[in-house]
């Protein structure tokens, strides 16, 4: 069985993934490659954290692609904004064309004998596996978990209202701000 190759695969749609199709693009445009992002949507952290005041940390003129200067005069930008910028950006450059969405990267295997990487990729939602292989394996997948992680605070326990996700909630809405007091027991 021939399985779907490609030059580049690189895995994640956030900052580092659509930077690196945009360098690969202009550096080595004779090299062909694909995108695979576990979630359903591009963005990453930008898409993932959507609770009230979330920005970024440094300034976007460091933060933001060098090839795509940042350009609005508000340095230190929201997460929608940011979250706009990259998917723009992905836009103008065509890479969000290549972008293959609910899949996760869960293996890969290198040959020598073949100079290539066999990567096993898993459907979300119904599980399935299947591979493809590719010359360079480009892991853009950041440096956290992004689902089913939930704060632990200690003593939340008697809490009866929604516990607080740091992502994957409504953007902007007041409402997902809930706020756990700890309260002092003398017994
Ligand atoms: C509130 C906040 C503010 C921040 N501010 C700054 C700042 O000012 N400056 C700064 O430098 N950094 C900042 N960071 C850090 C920020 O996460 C990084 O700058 C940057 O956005 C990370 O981009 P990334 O593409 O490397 O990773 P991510 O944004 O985490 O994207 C990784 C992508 O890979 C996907 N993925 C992961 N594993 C797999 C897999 N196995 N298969 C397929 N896809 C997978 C994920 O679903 C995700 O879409 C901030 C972070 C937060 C939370």
């Amino acid at each position: 069985m021939t399985l779907e190759h490609h030059d580049v695969l690189i895995v994640g749609a956030g900052l580092a993934g659509i930077g690196a199709a945009c360098h690969l693009q202009r550096y080595a445009p004779g090299q062909t490659y694909a995108i695979v992002e576990a979630r359903g949507a591009s963005g990453g952290t930008w898409d993932l954290f959507r609770f009230p005041g979330v920005r970024s940390d440094s300034d976007m003129f460091t933060l933001g692609y060098g090839f795509r200067p940042w350009t609005s005069p508000k340095s230190m930008a929201g997460g929608g904004e940011i979250l706009s910028y990259l998917r723009e950006t992905a836009a103008a450059h065509g890479v969000d064309r290549h972008i293959t969405y609910h899949r996760r990267v869960v293996g890969a295997e290198w040959s020598s004998a073949d100079a290539q990487w066999t990567v096993t990729v898993e459907q979300a939602e119904t599980g399935e596996r299947s591979q493809r292989t590719c010359g360079f394996l480009y892991l853009c997948c950041g440096y956290y978990r992004q689902a089913g992680r939930r704060h632990r605070q200690r003593g939340h326990g008697g809490h009866a209202g929604p516990r607080p996700r740091a992502g994957g909630g409504p953007r902007d809405d007041a409402a997902a701000v809930t706020v756990v007091l700890p309260v002092a027991s003398w017994n």
